[in-house]
C-alpha cells in the first residue's frame, strides 16, 4: 500500500495569503502545504481521503487522473471543496464516483452542494457522486476493508480511517477511549497537529506527541501543519518514530490488512467474521 501526502497544511494553506512571517517567506519547500488530505494506493483501488479545496492542483501535481472512492471525514470546507473537481474523472473515466462519509457528514454535504443533488443537472455541470452512509462498522471498498475511527474535533464528532498497518487521524482533538483498540498495531499513524499554542479542535503539537507515544505506532507523521511551525524545527524537535509529513511524501505501508481485537478473539469463540 502506497499513501501520497496531497497536501499537510491547515485550512488556510501556507503560506497564508499576506502573511509575512518566516514560514510563509520560507525556502523549504516542505513549508509549502496545501490543504490536508492523502491519496492511498492499496489492492488495485485508488482512495481519496477528504477532497480538499487544493484537490485540483493536487490532481495535476501528483498525476492523479482516477479515483475509486472518496472518504471524507468531516465537512469543513478545508476538506470538501474540492468535490466539484471531480468532474473530469467523470467523463474521462465515464463513472460515478462513490463518497463515503457520517450521516452528518453526509447531510452537511446535500446542504453545501445542494446544486448537485437536485434532479435534471446537466451532467458535465455536476460532480457525478454516489453518497455511501458509514457508521461505525468496518466496511468493503472493493477488497480493502475500511475501519472507521471515531475521534473528537472540538465538539464534533468525525471519523479517521484505519487500512491494514495505516490510520489517518486529522483534525482530532481528542481520541476516544473505544477507538484505543482500532488504532492498536499500526506501522504508520497520521495524526494531526496544528501549532504549539493551544487550540479549542486540534492537537496542539505536545498534545499529538503524547498521543502518539499511546497509540505506539511504528512511525508517525503529523499532519494539517499551521504557518506557526516550520518544518525543519519541527523535525528536529520530534522524538524518534516521530516526523511532520509534507506535500508530495510518499509512504509504503506493507500490511494492507488489518482485523481488530474484539474480532478476533469473536472468531476464536466461533464466530463468523471473515479474518482477512
Ligand atoms: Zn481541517
Ligand atoms: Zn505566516
Ligand atoms: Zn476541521
Amino acid at each position: 500500500m502506497k499513501v501520497w501526502f496531497l497536501g499537510t497544511g491547515t485550512s488556510m494553506g501556507i503560506p497564508m495569503v499576506g502573511c509575512r512571517c518566516t514560514v510563509c517567506r520560507s525556502r523549504d519547500p516542505r513549508d509549502r502545504r496545501l490543504r490536508a488530505s492523502v491519496l492511498l494506493e492499496v489492492a488495485g483501488q485508488r482512495l481519496l481521503i477528504d477532497a480538499a479545496v487544493d484537490f485540483r492542483q493536487q490532481a495535476l501535481r501528483f498525476g492523479i487522473d482516477d479515483l475509486d472512492a472518496v472518504l471524507f471525514t468531516h465537512h469543513h470546507a478545508d476538506h470538501i471543496f474540492g468535490l466539484d473537481d471531480l468532474r473530469p474523472i467523470n467523463i474521462f473515466r465515464a463513472k460515478d464516483i462513490p463518497v463515503y462519509g457520517s450521516a452528518n457528514t453526509l447531510e452537511n454535504l446535500r446542504r453545501v452542494y445542494s446544486y448537485v443533488f437536485r434532479a435534471g443537472e446537466n451532467e458535465s455541470d455536476v460532480p457525478r457522486i454516489r453518497p455511501v452512509e458509514i457508521e461505525r462498522e468496518a466496511f468493503q471498498i472493493g477488497p480493502v476493508t475500511v475501519q472507521p475511527v471515531p475521534l473528537w474535533h472540538g465538539r464534533l464528532p468525525i471519523l479517521g480511517f484505519r487500512i491494514g498497518g495505516f490510520a489517518y487521524c486529522t483534525d482530532v482533538s481528542a481520541i476516544p477511549e473505544e477507538s484505543g483498540p482500532l488504532l492498536a498495531d499500526l506501522e504508520v499513524l497520521v495524526l494531526g497537529a496544528l501549532r504549539h499554542r493551544p487550540h479549542p479542535t486540534h492537537f496542539t503539537i505536545e498534545q499529538a506527541v503524547e498521543a502518539a507515544r499511546q497509540i505506539g505506532a511504528r512511525q508517525t507523521y503529523f499532519t494539517h501543519l499551521s504557518h506557526e511551525v516550520a518544518h525543519a524545527e519541527l523535525e528536529a524537535l520530534l522524538p524518534a518514530g516521530m516526523a511532520p509529513a509534507y506535500d508530495g511524501q510518499v509512504v509504503e505501508i506493507r500490511r494492507e490488512r488489518w482485523t481488530p481485537r474484539e474480532q478476533l478473539s469473536d472468531l476464536k469463540n466461533g464466530g463468523d467474521i471473515n479474518p482477512t
